[in-house]
Parts: C-alpha cells; structure tokens; sequence
C-alpha cells in the first residue's frame, strides 16, 4: 500500500492586521519531501508508525508549521498552493498510484484570497486523486469545521487534549481508521453538526471544566457503540467569516446513527453554553494579590490571553507594561513579562549588557489597542532566542532577544512571534520563573501545562487584543445571525452535512 502524508498547519486570526507570509512558514518549519519524514513532527510520526506497522509505504509531501498571526496575504497563500501542488504530484508520481492520504491540519486557516484553506487544500488533493482515494486527516479542535471539508476527506481525527499533547496518538487514530477502509474496502459514514455559537478558549480544558465533560460524553457514546469515533472541535474564535461555528463529526455505520449522535452531542453542547464564561481580572487586582505575598510560593501567573500569539494576536501589546508601571511596582514586585519589538531589540543590543537605555516599546507591529511607550532600564541579557517547546515537540525562534531590566521587572524583548506557553522561554534568557512574584504570559490556556506546576494562582487579564475572551469587544460582521453570544435567545437551526462514499 502506498499512502500519501503531509502536514499544513497554522490557526489564523482574522482580526489582527499583521498578515502572514511565507517568511514566517520558513521561520517555523517547512519541509518538503524527505524532509518530512527526516524531521518528523510527532503529527508525522503518528501516521509513520501505523503505517510502518501495516506494512505500507508512505510518500512524504510537505510539512508547514506557521506561528499563529493574521490572515495569509494572497500572494504568500499562492505560493503555498503551489509548493502544496508541486509536492503532492511528485508524491504521486513517486508512487504511481497512491492508495490512501493521511494528512494533518488545523483547520482554521484562513487566507486574503480564501475563508477555508483546509476546504481549498483538500478540494486540491481530490482533483489529483480522484473521489476514491481514501483520505483521513487530524484537525486541531480549534478547527472550523466546514461542509467543504466535509465533503472532501473520508474522516477527520480532532486532538482530545487541550492543552494540546495528543498529536502522535491523534494520528495514530487516524491512520489505523485509513488502513481499516483500505482493508475492509468501505469507509464510514461521516456526519458533522455545527452550532452557531463560539465559546472562549480559556475555559475549554481537557481535563476540567465544560468541555472536559463533553469530551467524556462524546467518549461514552462511542464506547456504547453509538459511533466509532466522535471528533469535537468548539473552534477557534477569533474568526470573523460566515462559516463560523462549533462543530462534531461523527463517525458511524450509517447515516442514521451518526446523525443520532451528533444530534444528541450538540444538544448537550448548546445546554453547556454559558458554562465556559470566563472569569476576567484587572491587572491591579492580580497586581494586589501577588503584593499580598511576594517572594510566596511560586508566582502568581497572569495570563494576558487578548494578545496572545498562538491565537494570531500581533503580541506586541505593552498594555500590562503600562499598567505595572503606573502602579510603580518596580521596587516590590518582580515581575517577568514578554513583548515582540524588533526596533528596541536591535536598540538593546547596540547598547550592549550592563548598559542603561532608553527605550520605545510596544505596539511596533500594530497600533489599533495602543501606543510605544518610552522606559528606562538595563540591559541584563542578550540571547539567540532558540529554545525547545517539549509539549509542541520543535524548537522555536524568537529571534535576537534582550531582557531590560525596569527595577525588579524583567521585560524580554524579542523579535518574532512564537507560543508564549512554557517558562523555558524565559529560562532560555537566564531568568527562572518560578523564582518571580508575578508572570505574564499571553496564551489562553496551552501555557498551564508549564505554568500550572509553578504557580501559585492563575487568573486571565482583562486586556485590549485581537484574541480577547470578550467577543464584543471584537467586530464581527461576516457570521450569520443570530450567533452565540451575540444573541442567545434562540433555537438553532439544523444544520448538518453527511458524507456517504462508498469504495469501488
Ligand atoms: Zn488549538
């Protein structure tokens, strides 16, 4: 058997002005063909193992990993396209005939030119393949869902983690159901629900809260034997396009069933709405409360999840900066913060270790939330920026980076976006979180796995940004009405797509 293998991934944010571009492709990965497999993400080695194990021979394509930011500018997106073409026919050539594709991608990738990349990349993959080639791919659960998507591949495998460290077991799960239709000879039949309704990221945990419990429901109907697999995918909210909603995908032996379980999964859904609300706090409040107890047991962790790069915020927000400093906490409270500003990196390190600058930082990328500020510190470190992310399974570049020291507040300065969700980023710079009062990190919820064992209290900051838990603060214009939470008085419509294919 001969399968074909790939990976595209990025979430965008279709909110933050800064585009993305292929330079930012070739910063986080970019492999194409061997390579793939040479520098298998655990994504690849997923499939790689099943497929090993079946005894089948996998032809590599391209592997694209983006940091999170705005929408891919049309042109960038184009070239994408082509190298996505180019790889995928080699492949093809390669092989001869390709009997199966497993291929991993977010999901909510949106580009200038297109609202559904992974809808645009898998009609792609179909016109080369044909409707016959078996086709299963994994999505991130932040994925948005759409009938395109739907109507292309044979199954989707969403991670059931969040903090996300499920990917090798999710394409693991995704191989073996591809080998079972290449062995068997017929697919499942695949139905997908969607809601239209968005709930926010920080209270969507895995193994707490709301939709923890829809996790262990989405479980149990398959373990009764109502599905063979159930996918959850509450996507990722900071997308304003008409498609947007939370989605299930069922698996199951016949359109009857699946529609039954999808139909009972998204009343349960909709029942839970208000359930994943988040709790927002004032950066004086949280500022108050590591007062309380500085040098205590661990610090208090605050996450300013509304200029969060993973969810395609610019992360050049110096909102907490500007706070912190006009409640003068830089002689009581040590404080270890981020922001992305490439002029006052190159500043700092002009200026060299050991001096005094005067710097202007924040908002160098965008300014729609606010201004540069001007501060006055120390240059106490300069570093290359590399560092390992364990639970992303790669290493990251923030490019050149400079810890200024206000005080006793320590501010990375850096210039690429990257995940801002484990201490090793600030570790990779000399400074050691669990030794500060209070940590700022900008991530919605992938940095409790690294912050969670060090910190004594965790709150979401109130802040302006483009990946805010406040919606209303957002302008969304393209969705359909009425929409969760927007409106909340109302009966959803049905709306469900099935896909039946049968193998020759
Ligand atoms: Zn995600």
């Amino acid at each position: 058997m001969k399968i074909l293998i790939g990976e595209v991934n990025q979430e965008s944010n279709t909110f933050c002005p800064v585009l993305t571009t292929m330079e930012e492709a070739r910063r986080t990965r970019f492999c194409l063909g061997k390579e793939v497999v040479e520098k298998a993400s655990d994504t690849i080695k997923g499939f790689l193992s099943v497929a090993q194990a079946a005894g089948a021979e996998c032809f590599p394509t391209l592997a694209v990993k983006i940091q999170s930011l705005g929408v891919f500018a049309s042109a960038d997106y184009e070239e994408l396209k082509q190298h996505f073409l180019t790889q995928v026919r080699e492949a093809i050539r390669q092989a001869g005939t390709i009997d199966g594709v497993l291929f991993a991608m977010h999901g909510a990738m949106v580009a200038q030119s297109c609202d559904d990349v992974e809808g645009d990349l898998t009609g792609l993959l179909r016109a080369e393949l044909g409707r016959d080639v078996p086709m299963v791919i994994t999505l991130d659960p932040h994925a948005n869902v759409t009938q395109r998507m739907v109507q292309n591949v044979n199954a989707m495998f969403a991670y059931k983690t969040y903090p996300h460290i499920d990917l090798f077991e999710s394409s693991e799960a995704a191989a073996k159901l591809l080998f079972s239709i290449l062995k068997d000879g017929h697919s499942p039949v695949m139905v997908m629900r969607k809601l239209p309704m968005i709930v926010p990221a920080e209270n969507s945990q895995s193994i707490k809260g709301p939709f923890a419990e829809l996790l262990a429901e989405a479980d149990a109907g398959v373990r009764r034997g109502d599905a063979i697999a159930t996918s959850l995918f509450p996507t990722q909210p900071w997308l304003d396009i008409e498609e947007l909603g939370f989605s299930v995908t069922v698996l199951a032996a016949n359109k009857e069933q699946g529609a039954r379980e999808a139909e009972r999964l998204v009343a349960l859904i909709w029942a839970k709405r208000h359930e994943f609300d988040v709790e927002m706090h004032q950066v004086e409040d949280v500022v108050d409360l590591a007062l309380r107890d500085p040098g205590g047991a661990g610090p208090v962790v605050a996450s300013n999840s509304s200029d969060s790069p993973g969810a395609g915020s610019s992360g050049d927000s110096n909102f907490v900066l500007k706070k912190l400093l006009a409640l003068k906490v830089e002689n009581n409270l040590a404080c270890y913060l981020d922001i992305i500003d490439a002029p006052a990196v190159a500043k700092a390190i002009a200026a060299g270790v050991g001096e005094t600058v005067e710097l202007q930082v924040g908002h160098s990328l965008d300014r729609t939330y606010g201004e540069p500020i001007f501060i006055r510190g120390r240059v106490t470190h300069i570093g290359d920026g590399t560092f390992r992310l364990d639970s992303l399974d790669r290493d990251v570049t923030m490019g050149r980076a400079v810890i200024v020291k206000i005080g006793k507040i320590a501010l990375l300065l850096h210039e690429y976006s990257v995940p801002c969700i484990d201490p090793k980023m600030f570790r990779s710079m000399g400074l050691d979180p669990s030794e500060a009062d209070l940590v700022v990190v900008r991530s919605a919820t992938q940095f409790r796995d690294g912050y969670e064992p060090i910190g004594r209290a965790i709150f979401i900051l109130d802040a302006p940004g483009f990946s805010s838990a406040n919606f209303r603060s957002l302008s969304f214009s393209k969705i359909e009405r009425p929409f969760f939470p927007f409106d909340d008085d109302f009966v959803p419509a049905e709306k469900q797509s099935v896909r039946e294919v049968e193998l020759p």
